[in-house]
């Protein structure tokens, strides 16, 4: 039964030698099926740009109905699929989702909004990458303008120079991107000089506290001015509260994303809360 807990408490990183080996093996033998059963789905979440009201982007977020287990968090398969190789399909499968969900977008009327979707490094780094998402958008005749890619800067450990060339050919193919998580990697400010990127995401954790926290307030003005002089977009992310929304626009912050507005939606609930945000 103890182990059995693992798989949906969120700091499995912690338990025993045991417990790992446990899920390891669990997500092994459950990952690729769930990939055949369709078990996955993608839900997304509104980023909203403040001064015009207007969603300017959704961001995709995979989800995991497992038939007996429930829902289980990407925080915790994503690693697994990582490891097993399995992100490769799994991310094409997202992002031919993230395609779909554009084109019914556009049929609905909203062309201006553009789809983010979270690449893992093994995903990007992957030979075919660039070829795969190429015949991905030309299959459905979308605009590579209509797609962002959010990317940590952690996928350049290893590959700079190869992470870098594959982001001038997204910048030539008019594929947008984003760095996520910004903040928190260990070498952000190289990376914003060597990357051709498009938008920050600034990371939640330094949003969360920001009308009490006077460090994170300066972290986060200083992230916004930086992205300002480098004429990037700035997202910020895990936005709960109208304190903190007020807080970002006296800041200068542009776009939010957050549970202020909405949690990620399931598709079937998204344009009937698109089109109630319109109206509101
Ligand atoms: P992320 O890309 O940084 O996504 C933002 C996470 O913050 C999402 O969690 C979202 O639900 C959550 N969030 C958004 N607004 C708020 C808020 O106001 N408050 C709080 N407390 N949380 C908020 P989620 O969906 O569980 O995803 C977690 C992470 O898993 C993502 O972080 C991303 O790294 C990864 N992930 C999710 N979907 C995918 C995917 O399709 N592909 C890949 N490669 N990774 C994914
Ligand atoms: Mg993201
Ligand atoms: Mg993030
Ligand atoms: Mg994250």
């Amino acid at each position: 039964v103890a182990k059995h807990e693992g798989l949906s408490s969120t700091k499995f990183y912690e338990h025993s030698y045991d417990d790992y080996a446990f899920e390891d093996q669990w997500f092994h033998m459950n990952l690729k099926q769930a990939l055949e059963h369709n078990e996955f789905c993608m839900y997304y979440q509104p980023q909203v740009n403040i001064e015009t009201m207007e969603v300017t982007g959704l961001e995709a977020l995979i989800r995991w109905n497992h038939p007996s287990k429930g829902q289980i968090s990407p925080q915790k398969f994503i690693p697994f699929a990582e490891v097993t190789g399995l992100i490769v399909p799994l991310g094409d499968w997202i992002l031919r989702q993230a395609v779909e969900q554009i084109l019914v977008l556009e049929h609905n009327g909203y062309d201006d909004v553009r789809i983010s979707v979270n690449i893992s490094p093994e995903q990007f780094k992957h030979p075919a990458f660039i070829d795969t998402l190429t015949a991905i958008l030309s299959e459905r005749s979308v605009s590579p303008s209509k797609l962002r890619l959010e990317i940590t800067e952690t996928m350049a450990i290893d590959h700079e120079s190869a992470v870098i060339a594959r982001l001038h050919k997204l910048d030539e193919m008019g594929v947008t991107v984003a760095l996520d998580d910004f903040g928190t990697g260990y070498s952000s400010l190289k990376y914003l000089s060597l990357f051709p990127i498009h938008c920050l995401k600034i990371d939640r954790s330094f949003i969360d506290d920001i009308t009490s926290n006077v460090k994170n307030e300066a972290i986060v003005r200083s992230i916004i001015d930086l992205a300002d002089n480098l004429q990037l977009e700035v997202v910020a992310e895990g936005v709960e509260s109208k304190e903190v929304l007020h807080h970002l626009q006296q800041l200068g912050n542009q776009t939010i994303q957050g549970y202020y507005f909405s949690k990620p939606m399931p598709t079937d609930q998204l344009l009937p809360w698109m089109e109630s945000f319109a109206k509101s």
